[in-house]
């Protein structure tokens, strides 16, 4: 087989560590397998450097920001390549340009156009371990570049897509995918096997078990995807295509997003053509808007309009919207940045009714008040003050019944897969 191996920021993030990672790439290619290995930086490093970054300038050109934090991966994987050679194994290390991962030019968030390869595939015929830098490509003009936050993940699905590889394995440091953070919900059950349409919504909905693109590729191309912990041999949550059995439960995941700001626009202009010029104005700002709520207004003449934003972009988002603001007439513009996005998902919601109330009528219960909602075909998602995050995404999953021995009855089948 030929296996494709990420381990994550903790699961390298001491020598010690790296040494057990080398050990068990070892192991896997005594058992007769091919095997690539994908690493982050070093749990920490990336903070690290955006923090040095920051000192700098307040506003990094993203060019030399790319230069910079893809230096993290690259040592971890020259230091893994070193330990596995010390295990008496012929590993070498690779940077994403040494292996063709060729990108747009989007400097710290770039998409990946292509994967050559070339040179793993020549090492891999040579039996050698290749360990290649994850997070980062290059673009046709030679610039680096990098993934977004969590792109490790990314550079794993898509250099197991492009080598046409058996299996992806994602090790970290939590056991698989749970149906909540089982750092905040120490009952939160692990999901042997999850499909890639809520492993997706569970991403993007805040899950950072899994970057939202690797997600995305992972569907797209079919790779079979298995999160593992690289602290133990336990055998993981596998994501795959959905089956019969998986709607059977309304709801499988809670996901929760604290980097996520509210603006609100108070008595705009109730005519056509004022929502299309403040959201055009954020979009050329390269800013993502994600939920929009618009109250109707009882006179005809005004009405508010808020929206959320990515924490990041908060600042600028709300400097545009002061300035759009005299000629949509709103009279003031408000900033909340202490809001929090809580989501229940699950691709059974398709079947059931009353899943939505169930979630409402559970965060009232608990005088948790809701700011915004906003829904799609499996999930539901609500805006609450950033205090409430813990106790909202607890309430919820007692209330769906999601922790460990309660939901035998949703106990899901190991796929033939694994
Ligand atoms: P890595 O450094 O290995 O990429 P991350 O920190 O990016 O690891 O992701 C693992 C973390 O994701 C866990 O430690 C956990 O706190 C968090 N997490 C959030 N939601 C979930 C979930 N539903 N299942 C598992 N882990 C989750
Ligand atoms: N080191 C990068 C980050 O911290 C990429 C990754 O870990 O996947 O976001
Ligand atoms: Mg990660």
């Amino acid at each position: 087989m030929l296996i494709v191996q990420k381990y994550g920021g903790t699961s390298v993030g001491s020598i010690e560590r790296i040494k057990a990672v080398a050990k068990r790439v070892v192991d896997t290619k005594k058992q007769g397998n091919k095997v690539v290995v994908i690493v982050s930086a070093m749990s920490g490093e990336t903070d690290k450097l955006i923090g040095f970054a920051n000192q700098a300038s307040p506003n990094p050109v993203g060019r030399e920001m790319d230069l910079l934090l893809s230096s993290g991966e690259r040592i971890s994987a020259a230091l893994t390549a070193i330990a596995i050679n010390e295990l008496g194994h012929k590993s070498m290390s690779f940077t994403g340009r040494q292996v063709g991962i060729i990108t747009d030019e989007a400097h710290t968030s770039a998409k990946i156009e292509r994967i050559t390869g070339e040179r793993v595939k020549k090492a891999l015929d040579k039996g050698i371990i290749a360990v290649i830098a994850g997070f980062q490509g290059v673009t046709e003009t030679s610039e680096v570049t990098t993934l977004g936050r969590g792109g490790s993940d990314l550079t794993a699905v898509a250099v197991a897509a492009a080598l046409d590889a058996d299996l992806c394995e994602i090790y970290t440091d939590v056991d698989g995918v749970y149906t909540t953070d089982p750092n905040i919900v120490p009952e939160a059950k692990k999901l042997d096997k999850i499909s890639y349409e809520e492993m997706l919504e569970l991403a993007s909905l805040g899950a950072k078990v899994l970057q939202t693109r690797s997600v995305e590729f992972a569907k797209k191309y079919d790779v079979p995807v298995i999160v593992r912990s690289s602290f133990n041999n336990n055998p993981g949550t596998l994501v795959v295509k959905e089956d019969e059995d998986m709607e059977n439960v309304a709801v499988s995941g809670i996901a929760y997003d604290k980097n996520q700001a509210k603006i609100t626009a108070i008595a705009v202009h109730d005519r056509p053509g004022v929502a299309a010029g403040l959201f055009n104005a954020i979009a050329n700002a390269n800013i993502v808007v994600d939920m929009i709520v618009q109250n109707v207004s009882s006179d005809g003449k005004a009405t508010d309009i808020s929206f959320t934003v990515p924490k990041a972009d908060s600042k600028k988002a709300m400097r545009i919207t002061e300035e759009v603001v005299s000629e949509i007439g709103a009279k003031t513009v408000k900033l909340r940045e202490d809001i929090a996005k809580v989501s229940i998902v699950g691709v059974g919601m398709r079947t059931h009714s009353g899943v939505a109330a169930k979630m409402f009528e559970v965060l009232a219960k608990h005088n948790i008040n809701i700011m915004m909602i906003s829904t799609s075909e499996i999930k539901i998602s609500c805006i609450v003050d950033s205090k409430y995050t813990e106790l909202a995404v607890r309430v919820l999953h007692d209330a769906f019944d999601l922790g460990e021995g309660k939901k035998e009855k949703g106990k899901r089948k190991v796929s033939a897969r694994q």
